[in-house]
């Protein structure tokens, strides 16, 4: 489908990052009994790290020499690779450090990037084992492609590089109740979602984004391997803090007039997904592609009804929401957003990790990080 990828060099060197309570803490298992021999045979030498707590994986990859890895491959859920792209934008070489090819091997309760990898390879879906396989078999193969990141501003004004999601509502609030039901397994988040249902709530606020003029036009040619330029530009000699957000005001400011602006309303839940999938058995977005270059807004007002709303999540396994016809829901691609809650508390969530409650916006990075996918 004319994605360009590279490949990684052989033999290649490959730094894996297991959490071992991740998932139902079985992720260092699962290692050894599907995916070591596998590598072996295929000639990638690795070696294993097993974090020994939050925020280590951060710590290593802040830390890391770079110039002894050819890629860093998580084996957990979503928040130990949240963690790691974290770190590498953290440091005065992000521009180099943030090219080092990423690769994700499921072995948490959460496996959306992993579920989605899997899907732009356009194989049957798969689940479980056959996840880890497939997502073992492609770090073995080592295409590269690109990857969007979307950057996070909190209103503290701390920043933070996001590859999957931001939530505020429903599905902020199944992710974090459902934690506790992690020794199940994926199925947390059905359960979650159950159990939310019962206890429907609504959340006052405001949203407003940038459209996407014309999604269909075709990306343009080299776009895959371009990263936007950084603040400053290439060549200086200060390395740049952070990449611009040419697209974001500053929070306190109203939105520029390019924007759209949804009235202040009760919403049950505001949804920006990156990746076609938010959970091995939630293909959320349907269009979506790694380096889409698109940040894939949903929403949904007050006033869906309970059947109506579990309806959205069941259709959703086979990617069928946007075709149920529910007036509540609301589907655009943006390229920028801004959500500010009036509801005084609640959860918004970043890769499924909770972050500061209180007004936050974002804009997408076309291609500035690298996957290991294809
Ligand atoms: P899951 O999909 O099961 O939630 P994650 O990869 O998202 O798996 O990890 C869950 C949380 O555990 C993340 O917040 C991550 O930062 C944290 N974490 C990583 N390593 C460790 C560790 N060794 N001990 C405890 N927590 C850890
Ligand atoms: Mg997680």
């Amino acid at each position: 489908d004319g994605v360009v990828y590279a490949e990684l060099r052989r033999p290649c060197r490959v730094l894996i990052l297991v959490n071992p309570h991740s998932g139902r803490g079985q992720a260092l298992q699962l290692f050894s009994a599907h995916v070591q021999t596998m590598l072996t045979e295929a000639g990638v030498p690795y070696t294993l790290v097993i974090t020994e707590h939050q925020n280590h994986a951060r710590e290593l990859a802040r830390k890391a020499d770079l110039s002894q890895w050819d890629a860093l491959v998580i084996m957990s859920g979503d928040g130990l690779l949240f963690e790691v792209i974290n770190g590498l934008m953290e440091r005065e070489d992000w521009q180099q450090a943030i090219q080092v090819p990423l690769g994700i091997l499921p072995g948490g309760s959460g496996n959306a990037l992993a579920a989605s990898i899997h899907h732009y390879s356009q194989s049957p879906p798969a689940w479980n084992e056959e996840l880890l396989l497939s997502c073992g078999f492609m770090l073995c193969k080592g295409l590269v492609g690109s990857l969007d990141l979307v950057s996070v501003q909190l209103a503290s004004r701390q920043r933070l590089y996001s590859f999957l999601s931001l939530a505020w509502g429903f599905v902020a609030d199944v992710d974090i109740e459902s934690e506790k039901y992690r020794h199940v397994g994926p199925i947390r988040f059905l359960m979650g979602t159950l159990v939310r249902l019962a206890s429907l709530r609504v959340y006052q606020g405001r949203l407003a984004y940038l459209p996407v003029r014309d999604a269909r036009r075709p990306p343009k040619a080299g776009r895959r391997s371009d990263p936007e330029p950084p603040e400053g530009g290439a060549r200086t000699r200060t390395p740049a803090p952070a990449p611009a957000a040419p697209l974001l005001p500053a929070l306190d400011q109203p939105v520029p007039d390019s924007w759209t602006v949804v009235r202040e309303q009760e919403f049950v839940l505001v949804l920006a997904v990156y990746q076609s999938h938010l959970a091995e058995d939630l293909w959320t977005a349907p269009g979506a592609a790694a380096d889409d270059g698109l940040i894939h807004l949903f929403y949904v007002t007050a006033g869906v009804s309970r059947p109506a709303l579990l309806r959205l999540f069941l259709a959703m396994e086979k990617g069928g929401h946007l075709a149920c016809g529910c007036p509540h829901l609301v589907y655009e691609r943006v390229r920028a957003l801004r959500l500010e809650p009036v509801t005084p508390q609640g959860m918004i969530t970043v890769d499924g990790e909770v972050v500061e409650y209180g007004p936050v916006q974002a804009q997408i990075h076309p291609g500035l990080a690298r996957l290991i996918c294809g």
